[in-house]
């Protein structure tokens, strides 16, 4: 790869700064990382070899197994929902369960129940991300190991 500020090549295990210009991997928009070929703040493309240089274009998917170790460990609160950004699923799931929790106090033997029922669902929806049923997040995008 090449820094984005100055172009100079940069080895893929070189520490996290350009040893000609000092910018930190990634910053600028000088050049292409891909290729070492000009680019300007507008591209978002390189010219030359089709790289996709805005951030968000090359974000990192979603991890399988955080979502999955989430929805095993935190899946009542429907933490692995948020993170994969299901937000209403997640939102259901929270809510039942801290309104349950808060009823617990008069009506243990109900409020048990469906909490134990919304665990129960996040820990299938656990076993169905690691096993690849569940492959994308909220957006569509695939996710990643
Ligand atoms: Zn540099
Ligand atoms: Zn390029």
């Amino acid at each position: 790869m090449y820094c984005r500020n100055c172009g100079s090549p940069i080895l893929l295990n070189a520490p996290d700064v350009c040893a000609n210009c000092g910018a930190n991997k990634g910053d600028g928009s000088k050049f292409c990382p891909n290729c070492g070929a000009p680019t300007t703040p507008e591209d978002t493309r390189c010219n030359n070899c089709g790289t996709p240089l805005l951030a968000e274009e090359v974000t990192p998917p979603k991890s399988k197994l955080v979502a999955g170790l989430l929805a095993l460990f935190l899946g009542t609160f429907g933490i692995h929902n948020f993170y994969l950004g299901y937000t209403t699923k997640a939102i259901i799931q929270l809510s039942v369960s801290v309104v349950f929790l808060v009823l617990g106090c008069c009506t243990v033997g109900i409020s048990c129940i469906v909490t134990a029922g919304i665990g129960i669902w996040a820990f299938v929806e656990g076993i169905l991300i690691l096993t690849g049923k569940i492959d994308k997040d909220g957006q569509g995008r695939p996710l990643g190991d």
